[in-house]
């Protein structure tokens, strides 16, 4: 017989990301109580650019957060690919109103910062959220009717079910499973600028994708259409996953050589002090043991190039909430449930990036 809701202790959320934050949101309007442990001593939200596809946007509707998103956020009218070498147009894709009639909700794209803002606040309003920076869990205990956490200031917490949404490289992910991180060797470089400073060719009511040959460079509006967000991407030929010798500024202008002018222009504006490899799992079926389940990038790491990390995490937590309220008090009831559903449908997303990412950066476009 499976074992029934202990107490009233809030569920234990490991990672304020988005991913974390939405599971808390979606867990308070399902009436259930959260306490998100977050190891920075902020809720803070690195790099720049968003997109938001239907799948995430309807979710944020539900929550009841979408108006407040849709004041700052951009909802651009195409998506263009363009020849990053050649610079034509390849293919387009209306994201406008027809877009949004036939989905039913919109596609966007927004500051990564203005959607944290967003949840940070809705969590607050709800006074069923407990939001508490400075606290990195480094050891679980799984008891018969519930579940504690040690973080690293010595503190323990304790609740009836732990959800780690602690990211790519999640601590609570080794508690189930020891599969290594998988490196592919390209780099990412991305940030803001002012539209004032946009390259002339850069648009604000589209996203424009530049493909080349193992290296792309992605444009799109944040901010009300105040910011230009950036991402140029490129393999590096000299990665080395232990070493910091690889991907380079020079390698970034090396691999970018081939692009066209405008694609250079774009280029030019990006931060070179930053840059973030690339990095993902294959997908694994079991994310759950006993009162632990995982969510985000901690269950589900996936490359960027279909763009729907964020959106999995968020289609994750809407489940999440939802098979808790139906099990509710049975907490691995609940939590089979969230995994049978939601496990084939990220894996599937998963096989989809890693094929987008053999199509983009294809040679011999033009
Ligand atoms: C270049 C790039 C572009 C992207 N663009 C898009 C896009 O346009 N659309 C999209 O949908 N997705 C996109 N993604 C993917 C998206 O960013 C991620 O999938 C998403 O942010 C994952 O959210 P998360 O909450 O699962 O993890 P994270 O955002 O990584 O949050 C994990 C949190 O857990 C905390 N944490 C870690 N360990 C501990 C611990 N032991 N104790 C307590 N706290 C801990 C961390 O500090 C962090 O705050 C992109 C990714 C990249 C790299």
């Amino acid at each position: 017989m499976r074992r029934r809701w202990p107490d009233s202790t809030p569920v234990l959320v490991v990672g304020g990301g988005l991913g974390g934050l939405t599971a808390a949101l979606a867990l308070a309007r399902a009436g259930i109580r959260s306490h998100v442990l977050e190891k920075a001593d902020d809720f803070v939200e690195l790099g720049a650019g968003l997109q938001l596809a239907p799948n995430a946007t309807r979710i944020l509707a539900d929550l009841g957060i979408l108006d407040k998103v849709a004041e700052v956020a951009v909802f651009p009218r195409r998506l263009v690919l363009r020849d990053a070498v050649g610079g034509g147009i390849i293919t387009e894709l209306d994201v406008g109103e027809a877009f949004r009639r036939y989905f039913g909700h919109p596609y966007l794209v927004m500051h990564r910062h203005d959607l944290l803002s967003i949840l940070l606040d809705a969590c607050r309003e709800t006074r069923a959220v407990d939001l508490d920076p400075g606290r990195e869990v480094t050891a679980v205990v799984q008891e018969e009717a519930s579940v504690e956490v040690a973080c690293a200031d010595g503190s323990w917490h304790r609740g009836p079910a732990l959800i780690g949404a602690d990211g790519v490289r999640s601590f609570l992910r080794t508690i189930l499973s020891d599969d290594p991180l998988v490196h592919d060797h390209f780099v990412a470089y991305r940030g803001t600028l002012p539209r004032a400073e946009a390259p002339a060719e850069a648009r604000f009511d589209q996203m424009l994708f530049w493909i080349g040959p193992d290296f792309h460079l992605v444009q799109y509006p944040v901010r009300r259409g105040e910011l230009l967000n950036q991402v140029a991407v490129f393999k590096s030929e000299r990665y080395q996953a232990e070493t910091d010798d690889w991907g380079s500024p020079d390698e970034l202008e090396e691999r970018f050589r081939p692009a066209c002018a405008a694609v250079k222009a774009g280029l030019q504006a990006i931060r070179r002090d930053r840059r973030w490899p690339m990095v993902h799992r294959p997908p694994i079926s079991n994310w759950t043991v006993h009162r632990l389940t995982l969510l985000g990038d901690a269950a589900h790491p996936m490359l960027q190039y279909i763009a729907q990390g964020a959106c999995q995490a968020i289609e994750d937590a809407h489940c999440l909430a939802v098979e808790f309220r139906r099990h509710l008090p049975d907490v691995e009831a609940a939590l089979a449930a969230y995994q049978a559903e939601r496990a084939p449908r990220t894996a599937r997303v998963q096989q989809a990036v890693r094929v987008w990412g053999e199509i983009i950066h294809v040679d011999g476009i033009g």
